[in-house]
């Protein structure tokens, strides 16, 4: 891989009408590169663990569509269940039992899960459960962590990461104060700042929202005690507990956050992986809070797609090609393997670094740490992160163009693959 032979010219060309026609060229922020400068590649297609850019270059693939491709793109077993599913229907509008199959499999596999209602994507997912908190408790705030995104909802558009930090949005205009007037804020990983949000507002607190494992400002982990510190102060106010595991659910175990850090939330939304590649969100728990969603309850919410049976399919398949013997160990081990291998490339090379992964998700921050919390996030070099990026690309290897995202590696990685990414990382970080 020679860094002069990498040409986008095409890419480059479609990027340009692409501007002319939709704002910023994208159908979501961070695909526009804007934190990293340069023109985004725009993709032909995707295979396992590689991606081909209109101008011909393959790419190992780290952002995995931002987290759904955990078996590799475009599985043959995904791909065929889909070609079955799609000559008998593309949407039903009505029961299928597609959704009970996904159901009984999430079900069986989240802790906290013992009813489902799918809808079609996770802010969707994240906008449901809020009400349904609410609706629960009789109480209107909610506590969300600094950095944490829980999709693009008005309630949610405060101190949100992904998009919103890598743009370095405020917040965003056209949010009334309103919407977000009872959404109180802490920095994560804090729970002395939780336990005075709860001590000013005793008996108006509905619950806490977090991403259990954040990859929205970056990737960072909870520390000890936190989760289990939150489980008990929610429960102590008589507060709900939510996981955002929209990312986590699934990559970081079958079961989630929630089964690998042994923290049982009362509700979990869920996205991305459980949908197979197809839009997909869903939200879930206790069944006494469940049976309020309508029309077992009062609690309004729907959807024309939601359950679409193209989606339940592609979930399905998903699910069960990551429920056997060995998956979560194979992607511990490359993960590990890539992680490691990086912070050693890095710290031979004289910068400063820090960084981890947990099973399928990683992350490396150019910035000396110890990262817990957002602000701790923002301290990194992100000149040298755009450098870093920029470098990666030419030598073939497609990174989240932030530092505020998370990496993804999938079950089509090789070991060759994570190879092929260290040299070229040796390579990128020689010369910083
Ligand atoms: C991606 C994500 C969302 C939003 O999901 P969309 O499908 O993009 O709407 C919400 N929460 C978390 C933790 C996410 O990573």
């Amino acid at each position: 891989m020679v860094t002069t032979s990498f040409t986008t010219a095409k890419s480059e060309e479609i990027f340009a009408t692409a501007q002319k026609l939709m704002p910023g060229g994208v159908s979501s922020p961070v695909r526009a590169f804007k934190s990293v400068g340069g023109q985004p590649i725009v993709f032909d297609r995707v295979k396992g663990a590689y991606i081909w850019d209109v101008d011909g270059n393959q790419y190992i693939d780290y952002v995995g569509t931002w987290g759904p491709a955990i078996c590799g793109h475009t599985h043959p077993e995904v791909i065929g269940a889909l070609k079955d599913a799609l000559e008998k229907g593309t949407s039903f509008g009505a029961p299928c039992v597609l959704e009970n199959v996904l159901a009984e499999m999430v079900v069986d596999a989240v802790p906290s899960i013992e009813m489902v209602r799918f809808v079609n994507s996770g802010t969707e997912a994240c906008m449901a459960v809020l009400r349904l908190m609410r609706a629960f408790t009789g109480r209107q705030k909610v506590i969300k962590f600094e950095g944490c995104y829980h999709g693009h909802a008005d309630m949610f558009l405060v101190k949100a990461g992904s998009g919103v930090a890598t743009l370095g949005l405020p917040d965003s205009p056209g949010v009334p104060k309103s919407a977000t007037s009872n959404t109180l804020t802490a920095p994560y990983n804090d729970l002395e700042a939780v336990k005075a949000l709860f001590a000013e507002n005793p008996d108006d607190i509905a619950g806490v929202i977090l991403e259990p494992v954040v990859g929205n400002s970056g990737f960072i982990p909870p520390d000890g005690g936190f989760l289990e510190g939150l489980r008990l102060l929610t429960q102590e106010y008589g507060a709900l507990l939510v996981f955002d595991e929209v990312m986590t659910g699934f990559r970081i175990s079958y079961g989630g956050a929630q089964e690998k850090f042994g923290v049982t939330p009362d509700l979990t939304t869920l996205g991305k992986i459980i949908g197979g590649g197809l839009p997909v969100g869903a939200y879930g728990g206790r069944r006494d809070i469940m049976e309020m969603v309508a029309p077992s309850g009062p609690m309004y919410q729907a959807g024309t797609l939601s359950g679409n049976p193209l989606a339940m399919t592609a979930g399905i398949k998903t699910l069960e090609l990551l429920n056997k013997a060995g998956t979560y160990d194979y992607l511990d081990k490359i993960t590990k393997k890539l992680s490691d291998g990086l912070l050693q490339i890095a710290k031979e090379c004289g910068h400063d670094v820090c960084g981890g992964q947990i099973s399928a998700m990683l992350g490396l921050f150019f910035n000396p740490g110890p990262v817990h919390q957002y602000e701790d996030a923002k301290k990194s070099d992100l000149a040298k992160f755009s450098r870093f990026h920029r470098g990666m690309l030419e030598r073939g290897i497609y990174l989240a163009p932030s530092q505020f995202e998370a990496g993804f590696t999938s079950l089509a990685h090789t070991e060759a693959d994570i190879d092929r990414t260290l040299e070229a990382a040796r390579e990128v970080m020689s010369r910083l």
